[in-house]
């Protein structure tokens, strides 16, 4: 008998994969046989994404929503549509995030920014977390399908919360910091329920929403020097950290910052 692909007939979402790490996530999930779920607040860019993977990978289906993570009835709305159409959640993964252009130090930041920044990127996990735990608890042992109890959350926080930077976004690495807290006290509080949650600590990465906000050379020279590898990292190298966190190969591994960063967090002194 062939062995089954790592996510094989798990029910997974992904939030935010319209773009950059959560399109190359939902493509690594399709990859591994998970039946999908990718929602986005712009529908466009996931609808397109779904019927993309569908096309690759015609046998691990993929749905697609509209869901505004910062409120509470999309997330439960999304949830919901996983369950009717799958009948089950094992894996969410709380993705969807932004890094406010006019986001600075603490004199400089304007309180709307530090509110749509925390809104979105801490409440928004908050909520993923709280409808897939209730979700989580129905699920019951399918053997033949390779399916248990429990499930896997993992949430996207960053290296910068961390390691200190002189370059500041106060608003955005305040939440970052807000969800490595948040998902350490949520790990240890549905332990014994077989739920695992974790945080993903991505490196500067080549998406969207690291290069538009690094458009001069000084900005991105300015970063650059610190990276150990000598590079920034590639989505897909995320999105294969968070399928060994989805998976059970990761099932003895609860309440981690696990960090995708190239070495960045051990670095004193980089290469010459
Ligand atoms: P991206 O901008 O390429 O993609 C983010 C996606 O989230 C977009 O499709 C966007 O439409 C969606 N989104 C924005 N607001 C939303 C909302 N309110 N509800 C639902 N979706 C929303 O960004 P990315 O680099 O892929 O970032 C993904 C996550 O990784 C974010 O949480 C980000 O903070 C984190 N992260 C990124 C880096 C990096 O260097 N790129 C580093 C560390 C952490």
């Amino acid at each position: 008998m062939a062995a089954r692909l790592r996510l094989e007939n798990k029910v997974c979402i992904i939030t935010g994969a319209g773009s950059g790490i959560g399109l190359e996530t939902a493509l690594q999930f399709a990859s591994e046989g998970a039946r999908l779920l990718i929602s986005d607040i712009n529908p466009t860019s996931v609808e397109e994404a779904a019927i993309k993977i569908n096309k690759k990978f015609p046998t691990a289906k993929t749905i697609s929503t509209k869901c505004d993570v910062s409120k509470e009835q999309d997330i439960k709305q999304m949830v919901d549509k996983a369950v009717e159409e799958f009948g089950r959640l094992d894996v969410i993964f709380n993705n969807a995030g932004i890094m406010h252009p006019a986001d600075d130090d603490a004199i400089n930041t304007d309180e709307k920014v530090w509110d749509i920044t925390h809104n979105i990127n801490v409440k928004g996990v908050w909520y993923g977390c709280k409808y897939a735990i209730l979700a989580m608890r129905n699920n019951k042992p399918e053997p033949e399908k390779g399916l248990g109890v429990g499930g896997s959350i993992i949430n996207v926080a960053s290296f910068v919360a961390k390691l200190g930077a002189a370059t500041p976004q106060i608003a955005y690495t305040a939440s970052k910091g807000a969800v490595l807290a948040m998902t350490r006290e949520l790990a240890m509080v549905h332990a014994r329920e077989g739920i695992r949650i974790n945080s993903l600590c991505p490196g500067p990465i080549k998406t969207p929403l690291l290069m538009d906000f690094l458009k001069t050379p000084e900005k991105l020279n300015r970063r650059m020097i610190h990276n150990p590898m000598g590079r920034f990292g590639e989505a897909v190298e995320q999105a294969k950290a968070v399928v060994f966190l989805a998976s059970d190969d990761s099932s003895y591994i609860n309440g981690t910052d696990f960090l995708v960063d190239g070495g960045l967090h051990a670095c004193y002194v980089t290469p010459e």
